[in-house]
């Protein structure tokens, strides 16, 4: 539920409130506006609302409506931003993602790093551990490549994020990576998402293939549960009967989530379209509805890639796509 506090309530009512709740077992999320004072309430037990109505500085009392709570825009009014130092998804800045599908050899992955840092990228992008659809296809390199991300990022200043595929890899992966992604695959891997309510870093949860925004958000709040506020969303496009482009990326998703969530929210334009000469025009989109960052797959030679090279930019396509974005960034309040 939450517990809207009366415009002038003070500060020792809100605390009185708050301690209240907690004694009652409840876990408490406070936003202060700038006239109202908000509380999300959750927890395993059912509260009286009446009981909490009638406490000192009390406004009113609603219930979530939605299945998520910690999750939802009622529960927490304000925009989360999910900062990794002087870097913050969720803020005014588009924050852009970059580099290629898979590490695979240490001069690729620092070409790689050097070109997306080079172009304006603030994070690198990289699977060490592939969710591949055949058990045939190059699987990754595993702590071998996390490292040679890892020495990249380092390199060329960039936070890095990397997908971790299991339980068991949570913590090998949390050593080298500033993010842990989550694919479409295993979105609703939940006890996978238990764990990582658990993690010591922000996790990007990708939305699944034949999901929908509610399943997605259900997913995020798995993550939350566990005391892990630090997720952002992704839409990399869901399977629809079009089979010109490998996915459909839904936009329309971006402004739906961000009126549902307080979550930031990242859209990928190279899953999403499956086609290099799509991705710069989803990517402008998605910037103009809204997105809070871009994930896009660069390689230096695509043609080379081990995995997902019809998709993968060029270093000099990609800085061409950075030109571009930027005004669009503007032209909606955003700078890039
Ligand atoms: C990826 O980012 O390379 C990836 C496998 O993405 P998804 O889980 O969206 O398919
Ligand atoms: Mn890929």
């Amino acid at each position: 539920m939450v517990v809207v506090m009366k415009e002038r309530a003070s500060e020792a009512q809100i605390d009185s409130v708050i301690a209240r709740l907690i004694e009652l077992g409840m876990d408490v999320h406070r936003s202060s506006g700038t006239t109202r004072t908000v509380l999300g309430v959750v927890g395993a037990h059912k509260v009286e609302k009446e009981l909490i109505e009638l406490l000192d500085g009390v406004h009113e009392v609603l219930r979530i409506s939605e299945p998520y709570k910690r999750a939802s825009r009622t529960f927490k009014p304000e925009d989360t931003i999910v900062t990794i130092d002087d870097v913050r998804i969720g803020g005014d800045e588009v924050i852009m993602m970059a580099g290629p599908c898979s590490a695979e050899t240490e001069e690729q992955v620092m070409a790689s790093a050097a070109a997306v840092r080079r172009a304006g990228a603030k994070i690198l992008r990289g699977g060490a551990f592939k969710p591949r659809s055949s058990p045939y296809s190059f699987q990754g390199l595993g702590e071998e490549g996390l490292r040679m991300l890892r020495a990249a990022s380092d390199r060329h200043d960039l936070k890095l994020i990397t997908e971790v595929m299991e339980i068991g890899q949570i913590g090998l992966i949390e050593k080298y990576a500033d993010i842990l992604q989550v694919g479409a695959r295993n979105m609703q891997n939940f006890s996978l998402l238990r764990e990582l309510g658990r993690a010591s870093k922000p996790v990007m949860l990708k939305r699944g293939i034949s999901a929908t925004i509610e399943e997605w958000l259900l997913s995020a709040e798995y993550v939350l549960a566990g005391g892990n506020m630090n997720v952002i969303l992704c839409e990399r496009g869901i399977r629809t009967f079009e089979s010109y482009t490998r996915n459909t990326l839904d936009i329309s998703a971006i402004p739906v989530v961000q009126q549902l969530s307080h979550l930031p929210i990242v859209a990928d334009p190279s899953h999403g379209t499956g086609r290099r000469d799509k991705v710069a025009a989803m990517a402008r989109a998605s910037v103009a509805a809204g997105a809070d960052g871009l994930i896009i797959e660069v390689h230096p030679r695509p043609e080379e890639a081990l995995s997902d090279g019809p998709q993968s930019l060029k270093p000099t396509k990609f800085a061409q796509l950075m030109r571009e974005l930027r005004p669009v960034a503007e032209a909606v309040g955003r700078s890039l």
